[in-house]
């Protein structure tokens, strides 16, 4: 089957490339879904991505706890085309403290490509994830409130994914079909709790 590379598979690949290239093979960095959920979300309010959209989504968190999130569909699957294409890697981690964590990285066919984004799309993802002093934004969490930050410049700029207008009520019961393994395949927690609130 062959993928077509879009730009927005580019700009995605750009900005895993942005936050895992201090990685060494022996300490490679990875970046985690709910920060790059959150750069994703950020970077189509900002119109980088042109083809992505976002939808409320019921979110597994580091702590356990569950937040409706804008989520991006279409940033879902181009990661998904993109570990098909063999450009990025995938980590799934269970850990005691946070429970899963899904990450991120480029392999080496992934960081060759990066090597040929054209001029524009590298200035859009700069102004997108790097603050005006060149330092690139850290992404904050706390519940559903992000944030990016540039902690030498004491710099703060929300990222909304969690402002949601519409919480689907109606569909809730068809979450638990959508395979969403990679926020943590929690189907459980959609209990009988959810029906009785209807
Ligand atoms: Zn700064």
């Amino acid at each position: 089957m062959d993928e077509e590379f879009t730009d927005d598979m580019m700009r995605l690949l750009m900005v895993i490339a942005a936050y895992t290239q201090e990685g060494h093979e022996e300490n490679p960095i990875w970046v985690k879904e709910l920060p790059l959920m959150a750069i994703i979300y950020q970077g189509i309010v900002k119109e980088v991505f042109r083809d992505y959209d976002y939808a409320p989504w019921s979110v597994a968190m580091l702590d356990g706890t569950r937040e409706w999130l804008n989520i991006s569909r279409e940033g879902k699957d181009d990661l998904e085309d993109l570990l098909n294409l063999r450009m990025i890697s995938i980590l799934r981690v269970s850990t005691s403290q946070y429970g899963f964590v899904t990450a991120y990285r480029l392999t080496e066919l992934g960081q060759q490509k990066v090597n040929e984004a054209t001029e524009s799309i590298r200035q859009e993802i700069s102004s997108l994830i790097y603050h005006s002093c060149g330092g690139l934004y850290t992404v904050a969490m706390n519940g559903s409130d992000f944030s990016f930050r540039c902690d030498p410049c004491d710099f703060n700029e929300k990222v909304l994914i969690g402002d949601i207008e519409d919480i689907p009520y109606a569909t809730k019961a068809y979450l638990p079909s959508f395979n969403f393994g990679w926020f943590g395949a929690d189907k459980e927690k959609y209990s009988n709790k959810d029906r009785e609130e209807e």
